[in-house]
């Protein structure tokens, strides 16, 4: 089995067009680890982490992107979070476990509803983007997406291994317009629809195996592409003690010192994870002097 954990980024250098390649195997089981998913949420979460990886690349400043499904079906909601580091997370809520573990696909799992993009900048404002699940598949929607709230031609496939708990996931996008000339778009139509055909006969076993340039080759072999540096994917939760003390304190001190009466400690679980945070009235000392004065 391969253990990529890997981003590549390349340029069709005479197709104004850019491509994406991720592939993703032990910072996926991480996600998935300690959380007894439905095999069939097991795989839709480990399509949007291929996905959120592809559309965080997109990012052309430091920040973070959060993509989530929320719908009336078996799953309640299911998010991804990845940032420009390519540091990711990502879980699901499951509504009703049982209508979850015998239902496959995303219309059938998340029901009637929506994918919600946030863009976290850094510096500045965050924005949001909300599409419906019209497609029965996340690439298709991933791609939808891209049309109507960035106007950008864009193809996504997905692919997911239940059984090595590996995933991945390709995108060819053109670039925009350059002089915008009725020639030129009608050529980088052209060019578009003819990556996308080469690119369609990924199969599935071989962007599970082959290295980026074996892959690029194997399909572009007559078209110029730049590769560019590879970037390296994490899974990274971002929970930590010092976050919990600063939930804790948002809470009245008064109440505080009730929950140590009755339970001996504070603990708090993070949904992620699953790592649990204990507080004992020793290390919150500082939170319920207050109410003591
Ligand atoms: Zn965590």
């Amino acid at each position: 089995m391969s253990q990529f954990n890997v981003l590549n980024r390349y340029l069709f250098d005479d197709a104004h067009a850019r491509g994406e390649l991720v592939q993703l195997s032990t910072s996926y089981q991480s996600i998935i680890k300690n959380h007894n998913y439905p095999t069939a949420v097991q795989e839709l979460l480990g399509e949007l982490l291929a996905a959120t990886c592809l559309l965080t690349a997109t990012l052309k400043f430091e920040g973070d992107i959060t993509v989530q499904l929320q719908g009336d079906g078996p799953i309640g909601y299911m998010s991804v979070n990845g940032d420009n580091n390519q540091q990711m997370r990502g879980i699901a809520k499951i509504a009703n476990e049982a209508e979850a573990s015998s239902a496959s696909g995303l219309n059938a799992l998340v029901g009637k509803g929506t994918m919600i993009i946030t863009i976290r900048p850094k510096k500045g404002e965050a924005y949001q983007g909300v599409v419906a699940l019209t497609e029965d598949n996340l690439a298709d929607c991933l791609a939808h997406y891209f049309e109507t709230s960035e106007q950008i031609p864009t193809k996504v496939w997905l692919f997911s291994d239940t059984e090595q708990q590996q995933v991945a996931g390709a995108l060819v996008q053109l670039l925009p317009d350059g002089d915008g000339s009725s020639i030129n778009k009608e050529k980088h139509q052209e060019d578009f629809q003819h990556l996308c055909q080469l690119t369609n006969t990924i199969k599935a076993d071989e962007i599970f195996s082959l290295t980026a340039e074996a892959l690029l080759y194997r399909l572009y072999h007559q078209e110029k592409v730049q590769l560019f540096d590879p970037q390296a994917v994490t899974y990274v939760c971002g929970c930590s003690e010092e976050k919990c003390l600063a939930a804790i304190a948002q809470i009245e001190p008064s109440e505080i010192k009730a929950i140590l009466a009755e339970q001996g400690k504070i603990s708090m679980t993070c949904d992620y994870c699953i790592t649990t945070y204990n507080f004992d009235e020793l290390s919150l000392q500082s939170f319920i002097s207050k109410v003591s004065h």
